[in-house]
């Protein structure tokens, strides 16, 4: 398939892993932002080929893992409600809440729906006049414009019983938060190809220099993300910090002009909050003024939400780098993909359920 089998190709992932082997001569700590390139090296065994000296720590870039649990409570108090469709994408349906998850209201007699896109949910809308419909938008830079359009297409065909439950997050502060911490370990970033798709890459010039990293925007598939550690690991020698586009044929300077239109239009930045990691200032988005009446939050009021996470899940450690999930005692045998105790358990982008898909056998034994 193409863009796909070329770029699997195991002749050329041996080259590109001998290159990075050449050029390595110290340790180096490298954090993948997005699950999906979590995932992709897992799965392909990617850090078990690179020299010992580079270690792969696993980012924050998980849509599901990362919106707060008060997100997740609303949803559930709002989806609970007579009269109310709650439409959303499968992965948040099991997504651990305070107290039960989605499918739990479901069963319980909530119509919640799972839909495949937001456009959906307003032909539900469109469909069902007397009734209420909230789509569940979260996600990162990634998922934002179809959001935003379909907030932008509710008002221009004056569909009033649409509504977004908002919980869009943003790369380029989480990387600023991630290397504020005094307990940061990352020496440089592997940016996600498809956030920069579609937002370019103006913003990370500044962090390479403010934080001294090199930040190389990079895809998914085993040879783009060998590509992306090895322009890392070149810089990380020779004691450079730029900017690097690993990804061209997706990614431009100026990322997708329509889209981010679109965006600065039915957005605007606020504070917000991460599951696991807490409050980062401006790296959110909520509906602006325009388009408020569309914000789920502001039409049902929901209030009286206390939040209580579970006592062992640490994935708020594994989300920040700071333990390979395997490191969680609970880790397949209190918490597996089938009865998760964390976000990163359930999403098809987590850390947890990466580990769990790909390596439990060895990790288990380790
Ligand atoms: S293995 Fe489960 S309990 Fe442990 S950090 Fe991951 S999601 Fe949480």
């Amino acid at each position: 398939m193409k863009y796909l089998d070329e770029f699997s190709d195991p002749q050329l992932a041996g080259n590109l892993i001998e290159e990075i082997k050449a050029v390595t001569t110290r340790r180096w700590s490298i954090m993948e932002v997005c699950g999906g390139q979590t995932h992709s090296i897992i799965r392909h065994g990617i850090d078990q080929l690179l020299p010992d000296e580079i270690e792969m720590i696993h980012g924050p870039g998980c849509p599901v893992c990362v919106t707060p649990l008060e997100i997740i409570d609303k949803a559930m108090e709002i989806a609970s409600r007579p009269g109310v469709i709650f439409c959303s994408f499968g992965d948040m349906l099991r997504v651990p809440g305070s107290d039960k998850d989605l499918f739990r209201v479901k069963s319980e007699g909530g119509d919640v729906r799972v839909v495949y896109s937001p456009l959906d949910a307003l032909t539900i809308a469109r469909d069902n006049p007397d009734r209420q419909v909230v789509f569940f938008g979260i996600g990162f830079e990634t998922t934002a414009p179809a959001n935003a359009m379909t907030v932008y297409q509710a008002k221009r065909l004056g569909v009033e019983n649409f509504s977004l439950l908002v919980s869009h997050v943003l790369v380029p502060p989480a990387i600023a938060a991630i290397m504020e911490s005094p307990t940061c370990r990352v020496q440089a970033f592997l940016a996600a190809g498809h956030v920069c798709s579609v937002m370019g890459t103006e913003e990370y010039p500044s962090l390479c220099e403010k934080y001294e990293i090199p930040i190389v925007v990079t895809g998914f598939e085993p040879l783009d993300i060998l590509e992306g550690i090895r322009r890392t690991v070149l810089q990380l020698e020779s004691g450079r910090h730029e900017l690097e586009n690993a990804y061209p044929r997706a990614v431009r300077a100026e990322g997708n002009a329509a889209a981010r239109r679109m965006l600065t239009d039915v957005f605007e930045v606020t504070d917000r909050g991460w599951r696991g990691i807490g409050t980062i200032p401006d790296s959110g988005w909520q509906l602006s003024p325009g388009y408020r009446d569309y914000d789920a939050e502001h039409r049902f009021a929901v209030t009286g939400i206390h939040t209580a996470e579970s006592a062992v899940c640490r994935s708020g450690e594994v989300l920040q780098g700071l333990i390979k999930p395997h490191e969680c005692a609970a880790f397949g045998t209190l918490c597996t993909p089938r009865n998760p105790l964390g976000a990163t358990m359930v999403s098809s982008e987590g850390a947890c359920a990466a580990y769990y898909l790909y390596r439990r056998l060895e990790v288990s034994h380790a």
